[in-house]
């Protein structure tokens, strides 16, 4: 079946409204997203072409989701079956429907020419359908492997591969050493990005399922390798790639300067009545804010700081900016590597500005001891020597002082953090700071690991995606064992 339209319904579903408006979002942390209405994303569905070779499918989405039967189903009114397709392939579509940047929506056929289709948004309306409906409900295995497994971690990847290996019948820890589950879902992605009640509904989907979490347990200092591989059969670590890049420059010493996921985790707990104020500091209320990365979590902590009433914002970004349209050499159906504006940038106005080709030099005290009162900047242009790597290059004459006296270091993530309980387990780093994991995904006798841990900082659906894959080759591998017991 062809979903033909015609160019008058085309252009006009080409852009679904699905921001609150900027004055009355900016208000509140609640989420930036309202719902599409219905005749809107039914316009959009119609644009799905039911490809003969979905890229969406095949290409795009990481977890294979069945995206042209899903949207058949939806836009025919069937969403109970437009659902049943969409949790065949994926655990916890509420995540991506609000977080995923649409890897999927990037190979669409119809984005060759114009917009894609609304498939995050098609997503989003089918879970919440489910989750209205009473579709989404608990379904614990109907028998038990006789397999013990903990899950160190409680990020996407984590709960993934805990809902894969539960759901085929072992008997499932999450161990966490945060207040509560979720790893950067709950204590970095904002809230309005991320309600945190998605979270939590899901949360208590997999404790009715059977799988038990227990929070504000560090593995390593708090239980050892020891007590681990006495009480469990498998081990699956799911701790993510969170050491932080520093910026170590002249000046780093100085207070107000603080790491992103920090700041960002701050706000996020007081949201969620887990502290009663922020900490000293991390309030961006009527302060000049400089936030260094232009990526995700930076854009996350311009957002944040617009929220709290920030005086002005400003991010830089080593990188040029990226051009409007797909360059010669990433062409369709790749993810497109083109200019993005995120739903924290289109708040700007007049407060927050945003300059690419930046480079910081220096931190430089404040009137107040101790306090960092601005930047020393430069431009840069990236060239490549003798046939190298581009690297960055100040450009004569463009240096700058920005004021700042609150900064935010959003520069990604070098690996995994410290702990010896990596080297007792038997698993070793690579070269880039991540776990080393084989080709069965183990990382040592009975140990397997998943998610940004082994692959370095990516996205929710990745990190989801290979928490499903570790917990099948965690079955796979209990299989040979039993095998071999026969
Ligand atoms: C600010 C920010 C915004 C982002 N925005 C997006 C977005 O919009 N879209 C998107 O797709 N991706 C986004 N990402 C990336 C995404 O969140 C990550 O790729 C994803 O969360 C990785 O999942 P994970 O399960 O591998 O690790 P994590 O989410 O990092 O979870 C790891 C968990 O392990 C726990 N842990 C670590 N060590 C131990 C231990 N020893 N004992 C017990 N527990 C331990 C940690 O506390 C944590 O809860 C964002 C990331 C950040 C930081």
């Amino acid at each position: 079946m062809t979903l033909c339209n015609t160019p008058a319904e085309a252009a006009a579903s080409r852009h679904l409204d699905k921001y609150r408006p900027v004055a009355e979002r900016l208000g509140d942390f609640r989420p930036v997203e309202k719902r599409v209405a219905p005749e809107e994303l039914r316009d959009g569905l119609y644009r799905c072409q039911d490809c003969g070779i979905p890229f969406c499918h095949a290409v795009g989405c990481p977890l294979g989701n069945a995206i042209p039967e899903m949207n058949l189903h939806a836009l025919a009114g069937r969403w109970e079956r437009a659902l049943a397709v969409l949790l065949a392939t994926s655990p916890f579509p509420e995540f991506t429907a609000r977080v995923c940047p649409a890897l999927c929506e990037g190979s669409c056929v119809q984005g060759l020419h114009e917009e894609p289709t609304p498939i995050r948004q098609t997503e989003k309306e089918i879970i919440e359908r489910g989750f209205a409906g009473g579709w989404v409900r608990p379904r614990p295995a109907e028998s038990r492997l006789g397999l013990k497994a903990a899950v160190i971690g409680s990020g996407p990847s984590g709960l993934a591969a805990a809902w894969g290996l539960s759901r085929a019948g072992a008997q499932v820890t999450v161990y966490e050493s945060a207040a509560r589950p979720g790893g950067f879902l709950r204590y970095g992605i904002p809230d309005f990005k991320l309600e945190k009640e998605v979270l939590d509904r899901r949360v208590e989907l997999m404790e009715a399922e059977g799988v038990g979490f227990e929070c504000g347990v560090d593995v390593g200092p708090d239980i050892g390798a020891r007590l681990l591989r006495k009480r469990f059969d498998a081990v699956v670590l799911a701790v993510g790639s969170r050491r932080k890049r520093d910026l170590p420059i002249p000046g780093r010493e100085l207070a107000g300067i603080h790491f992103a996921t920090d700041y960002l985790s701050a706000q996020n707990r007081l949201l969620a009545g887990e502290i009663p104020v922020l900490p000293p500091g991390m309030s961006a209320r009527g302060c000049r804010v400089a936030v260094i990365g232009g990526g995700d979590t930076g854009s996350d902590c311009l957002g944040t700081a617009l929220r709290q009433g920030a005086a002005a914002v400003a991010q830089f970004e080593i990188l040029p900016d990226p051009p409007r349209e797909r360059a010669p050499g990433n062409p369709w159906p790749e993810w497109p590597r083109i200019h993005r504006d995120s739903s924290s940038h289109e708040e700007c106005g007049e407060r927050a500005s945003r300059r690419w080709n930046v480079t910081t030099l220096e931190f430089l005290p404040g009137d107040r001891p101790g306090r960092v009162g601005a930047l020393r900047c430069a431009e840069v242009d990236w060239l490549a020597k003798d046939g190298g790597r581009p690297a960055p290059v100040i450009r004569p004459g463009t240096e700058f002082v920005q004021p700042a006296d609150l900064v935010m270091l959003a520069m990604g993530f070098t690996g995994v953090e410290d702990n010896p309980l990596y080297r007792e387990l038997g698993a070793a780093l690579a070269p880039n700071g991540v776990l080393a994991r084989k080709p069965d995904f183990s990382v040592g006798d009975r140990v397997f690991a998943a998610g940004d841990s082994v692959k370095g900082p990516s996205l929710v659906v990745r990190a989801m995606e290979d928490g499903l894959a570790t917990a099948g080759a965690v079955l796979a591998w209990q299989a040979a064992r039993n095998g071999r017991r026969e």
